[in-house]
């Protein structure tokens, strides 16, 4: 087994040195007659889909050709989520899978690699449990992947989950999704430690990127045709706080509105106890910034949230939607909710009920609380039963599809400018966008072929709503 930890400690695996590598590869995939399929599947958040572009465009660097499927595959990298149990399971499940697809073919290479490799036990499961696994890496051995695939090729299991040393690797080949949108990382890593979370252990200290390379990122961005950013980071409000002198966020946000050709700017995720009266000024002011806001609240109960870490109370939380719609009546606002936190008890549930008519957001996203290895929440104890969290969780999706309903309807009759992606995945007679404000819209345009479908992607098109549902509108093109 080949252990990469200790090259890496001692600077020999520099960038520089990855590209050496990149071209071992590349060398031995153009000696074969076709070019290698190689197939990537990114579980979990925004961060993990921006890291496998990165891996993705190492891999295209390389010689491979992207598949979409791991049938036939001659390499397959799972870049894995640690968030939630479920997200672990799912790994594990596909991984065992896998073994069948190796017993087809010998020679096909599998990697593990992301937030799941980062905790010890796990690395360690897939060490004894998974042997058909060759390379095994965690989130800060990322930029050299082309060093661990060279070195599986050439045999034998290759470990590199070595912990964090605090640098950002620039100029990572980068395969990114189709225009128009662009995900654009401007800081890695989480400072807030909320009881529950494992983030902090598994991506490190925030870490912010120069807003040089940010800036120029974006630019190149708009050069090839994206039309909208998305600027990504565990906690974007605290931007730049780890650097001296620069930009705030709220100042970046500033400047990626000055690139031409980017018509939209969103980001994710912003903690509330870091709103700053400055961003909401920016937001409101700058038109190329959505009206849009992604503001976890994880529980309505003052209780829960301490226990949480989350250091900011209910009324400090609504305290800032306040302010945010007094600057933006439109904006649309959505949110994060942990349901059968440790402790929590029906009275705290009903808070967070009330919490959710209370903000009346447009849509929620709610996870029943899971156990991670490692973070003081894992030790406390339970209120309640995995029934009563479970009923209360459907409770609450009922409360929320409602208001969202609600939400929606009240976009019936009127004009949205809708950004383009594409046809529909599930309907290809229609096309299907995004509203300023981040809502789905499908629009069936029964009077344009199929090429004219596709000619409207990337393209911003006045949009008449015509009908709403819980999860998304439907309009006609005016
Ligand atoms: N940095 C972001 C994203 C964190 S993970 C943020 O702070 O919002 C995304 C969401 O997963 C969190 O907001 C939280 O609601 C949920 N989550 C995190 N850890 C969890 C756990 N142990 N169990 C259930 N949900 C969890
Ligand atoms: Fe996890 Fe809290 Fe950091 Fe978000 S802010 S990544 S929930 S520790």
């Amino acid at each position: 087994m080949n252990n990469l930890n200790s090259s890496a400690a001692s600077g020999a695996s520099a960038p520089a040195r990855q590209r050496d590598f990149m071209a071992r590869v590349l060398e031995l995939n153009r000696m074969r007659e076709v070019p290698p399929a190689a197939f990537v599947e990114t579980y979990g958040c925004q961060q993990n889909v921006s890291d496998s572009e990165k891996i993705s465009g190492m891999l295209r660097d390389m010689g491979y050709r992207l598949a979409d499927s791991a049938e036939g595959a001659d390499l397959v990298i799972f870049n894995t989520c640690a968030v939630r149990e479920n997200a672990e399971l799912k790994v594990f499940g596909n991984l065992g899978a896998l073994k069948h697809n190796k017993r087809r073919n010998p020679d096909m290479l599998i990697g593990v690699c992301g937030c799941m490799i980062q905790q010890k036990h796990i690395a360690e499961t897939i060490g004894k449990k998974y042997k058909h696994v060759d390379m095994v890496f965690g989130t800060h051995a990322l930029y050299r992947f082309p060093q661990i695939l060279c070195e599986a090729l050439e045999g034998g299991r290759v470990v590199d989950i070595e912990g964090e040393r605090g640098e950002i690797v620039e100029n990572v080949p980068l395969e990114r999704d189709v225009p128009p949108l662009a995900k654009v990382p401007i800081m890695y890593g989480c400072n807030n430690f909320c009881t529950y979370c494992v983030v902090p252990y598994v991506r490190g200290r925030e870490r912010s990127r120069s807003a040089e390379n940010i800036l120029a990122e974006c630019e190149s961005a708009a050069k090839q045709g994206y039309r909208e950013i998305m600027l990504l980071g565990q906690n974007v409000n605290s931007y730049g706080n780890d650097l001296s002198g620069g930009l705030t966020f709220a100042g970046l946000l500033r400047e990626v509105c000055k690139i031409d050709g980017i018509e939209r700017i969103r980001f994710m995720t912003s903690h509330p106890k870091d709103i700053s009266d400055e961003l909401i000024k920016t937001m409101a002011e700058e038109p190329k910034i959505c009206k849009q806001l992604h503001l976890p609240i994880q529980s309505g109960s003052d209780r829960v949230l301490k226990a949480m870490n989350r250091k900011y109370t209910r009324a400090e939380y609504m305290e800032k939607l306040r302010k945010i719609r007094a600057a933006m009546p439109d904006i649309v606002l959505t949110t994060d909710i942990i349901c059968g936190f440790p402790g929590e008890t029906n009275e705290d549930f009903a808070e967070t009920l009330g919490a959710l008519r209370e903000a009346e957001y447009d849509m929620i996203f709610s996870f029943i609380y899971s156990r991670r290895v490692g973070t003081p929440a894992a030790d406390m104890p339970d209120c309640l039963t995995d029934e009563e969290k479970h009923r209360n969780f459907d409770e609450m999706l009922k409360v929320q599809n409602e208001i969202s309903k609600q939400k929606n309807l009240k976009y019936i009759d009127t004009e949205q400018t809708v950004l383009i992606e594409g046809r529909s995945k599930t309907n290809p007679e229609t096309v299907t966008g995004r509203t300023e404000g981040g809502k789905i819209v499908n629009i069936g345009c029964p009077n344009l072929g199929g090429c004219e479908k596709d000619a409207l992607t990337g393209k911003l098109v006045n949009v008449r709503i015509t009908g709403a549902q819980t999860w998304s509108l439907t309009g006609e093109i005016i």
